[in-house]
């Protein structure tokens, strides 16, 4: 599949058409200082812009030339690099309107970023009019972080008003290198604890814990953490009330100072490039010394703050320009970190150059505890694999079958103890209907249940007996009788609350088991292999009404041999979607385990 990659910077745009099998870029075109520049690189030839100098023109223009140079090579979708997500989305999306829409919300979170990635798409859209256009955040893979490390210390109400938190960035990177850094050391990523440093003009660290990362040195913005080309950094907070106070400096002369002046360019005096202040640094100049020694030691003293946070590292990877391609800095930083188990290999530090048939180098010593790494990051190719795995989606979706929905009433699972109390000794349920579940029935018989408010009379009991008692009720009703039911996965009893049930033999004082159904789907393990699925795993489903399209997330998928495809969704949820039984749905996205989604319930 060919997929085309778009990098929509505020002042630079990054064009890839990528084979996703052979993982290589075919076209490759680049600009840099838009809107002025008029020399466009593509597949490193030069290409001069000669329209009128307004950004959106110079997209067409790029997106057209690398439309020509495809020939008769098809591309199958567009995959945006979009930096900030906010707190929507913890994965790739197909952009349409709604998505456009949020992006563009988002402006306020990311100001430089956004509105560039919008022009990308929107430009995109125009000269590939028939093709799927994908947004990959940079902030998607950080929607993990704990909220500890999440919220700054600040007024509750503030933050929310203005949805002031870490977002972290630069998502993309850190999630492919750590795979990568898996994949090299054969190792199930979940069982590592990786530092990935990407140490490009932009730089942050991300500790990543079962695959997820935790914490992440970039926040609200994309100023805090580490040193970087042009910006600062953590720096205390009073100095920018201090600089306002004595420089007389408007917020936005107070940003592009932090922006654009800091990092290693204003403390170098002489630019961003690392190359250069290495240069000058060796030459003796001082303020280049300076720079290197805060750019080190700030990322040095973070190694040690997140190898905390996980109590432990086993891998330190680092990336992107300096990290990939700078042994000094590397060795600068790993100094004194023995104590970590952290332990570089001179010489294979020194000699490591990665390339296209290197792009794992393996720098640690052999007696060091933790494996370090250089790893060539590809951003363009992460987006272009993602991008892939929505488009292969949304195909299958095309041609798989519609899921029926079945709107579960309240009911109740019991246990042979349960029955020989409320109806007698050895009492044999009879069947008033079968369910759509193979071997399943609707009882004729019903019991009253009593919570601390009130009873609700006949509820049917579902057949055949289970190992456990099970009241499955709406929010509805948990309101009415007054319990304080989960919602959770049939089965699934432990901590949720008891209630009475009254039958016409006796009454049983329950303990546990009344929950409200998580929404699920039934899959025989033909269906699951035909969707892609499997047994736990978290996916939407889309209702396609033509009046009020609507979207059920969160639904759990239950794979088993017993089971005949098909959707419950619970009396509340049917009713406030106007659907009936009988509906249809369709297989939207699949990521999460069910584990990942206690934490959102
Ligand atoms: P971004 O994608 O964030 O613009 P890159 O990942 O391309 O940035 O990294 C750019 C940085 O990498 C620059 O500071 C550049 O000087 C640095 N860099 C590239 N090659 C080397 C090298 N051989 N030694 C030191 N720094 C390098």
């Amino acid at each position: 599949m060919y997929i085309l990659t778009v990098n929509c910077g505020s002042s630079s745009l990054k064009l890839d058409v990528i084979d996703t099998q052979t993982q290589q870029s075919v076209t490759e075109l680049k600009a840099e200082r838009l809107p002025e520049e008029r020399d466009i690189t593509l597949n490193g030839k030069t290409l001069t812009y000669s329209g009128e100098l307004l950004f959106p023109y110079i997209l067409t223009f790029c997106l057209e030339a690398v439309k020509k140079d495809l020939a008769d090579k098809t591309i199958s979708g567009i995959g945006h690099r979009v930096v900030h997500g906010g707190d929507k989305y913890y994965q790739p999306v197909l952009i349409d309107e709604q998505v456009a829409k949020t992006i563009e919300d988002l402006i306020d979170l990311a100001p430089l970023h956004n509105p560039a990635n919008l022009s990308g798409i929107k430009a995109a859209q125009q000269v590939f009019p028939n093709l799927p256009n994908i947004a990959v955040f940079d902030t998607a893979f950080h929607q993990t972080l704990p909220s500890r490390a999440k919220h700054y210390a600040i007024d509750k109400e503030i933050s929310k008003k203005y949805n002031i938190k870490r977002y972290g960035f630069h998502g993309t990177s850190h999630q492919y290198v750590a795979q990568k850094a898996a994949d090299f050391l054969q190792q199930d990523i979940k069982n590592l604890r990786i530092l990935s440093c990407h140490l490009g003009n932009g730089a942050s660290i991300c500790a990543i814990e079962f695959g997820r990362s935790i914490e992440v040195s970039l926040g609200m913005t994309t100023m805090e953490g580490l040193v970087m080309g042009t910006r600062s950094g953590d720096v205390d907070p009073g100095i920018v009330t201090f600089l306002q106070q004595k420089e007389n400096w408007t917020y936005e002369q107070v940003e592009t100072f932090l922006n654009k002046k800091s990092g290693l360019a204003g403390m170098s005096g002489f630019g961003n490039d690392m190359r250069d202040i290495l240069q000058q640094a060796e030459n003796g100049n001082e303020d280049a010394r300076l720079a290197i020694q805060v750019f080190t030691h700030r990322l040095t003293k973070y190694i040690g703050a997140y190898a905390a946070v996980m109590s432990g590292v086993d891998v330190l990877l680092f990336t992107a320009g300096i990290g990939e391609n700078s042994p000094e800095i590397r060795n600068r930083v790993c100094r004194g970190l023995e104590f970590l188990g952290i332990m570089l290999d001179d010489d294979k530090n020194k000699s490591a150059k990665l390339s296209d048939e290197l792009d794992v180098a393996n720098i640690s010593d052999e007696n060091s505890r933790v494996k370090i790494l250089a790893i060539r990051t590809d951003e363009q190719l992460a987006i272009a694999l993602e991008a892939q795995k929505i488009i292969e989606e949304k195909n299958k979706v095309n041609c798989i079958p519609k899921i029926p929905i079945a709107i579960s009433a309240r009911h109740i699972h019991l246990t042979r103890e349960t029955v020989d109390v409320l109806f007698g000794k050895d009492y044999e349920l009879t069947e008033y209907k079968p369910l759509s579940q193979p071997g399943q029935y609707a009882a004729n018989e019903t019991v009253n249940i009593v919570g601390k408010k009130n009873k609700i009379e006949n509820v049917r009991i579902l057949g055949p007996l289970r190992p456990k008692d099970q009241v499955e009720i709406s929010k509805t009703d948990e309101f009415f009788l007054g319990v304080d039911a989960p919602i959770r996965e049939s089965g699934h009893l432990d901590g949720t609350p008891g209630i009475t049930l009254i039958g016409p033999k006796g009454t049983v004082i329950l303990k546990e088991g009344v929950i409200i159904a998580l929404r699920h789907i039934h899959m025989h393990p033909s269906d699951a292999e035909l969707f892609g699925v499997k047994d736990h795993d978290i996916v939407s489903v889309e209702v396609d009404d033509e009046d009020r399209p609507l979207t059920f997330k969160n639904v759990v998928i239950r794979v088993s041999d017993k089971f005949k495809l098909e959707m419950h969704i619970d009396t509340d949820e049917g009713n406030a979607a106007e659907i009936k039984s009988g509906e249809e749905g369709v297989l939207m996205s699949c990521k999460q385990s069910v584990s990942l989604l206690a934490k959102n319930v």
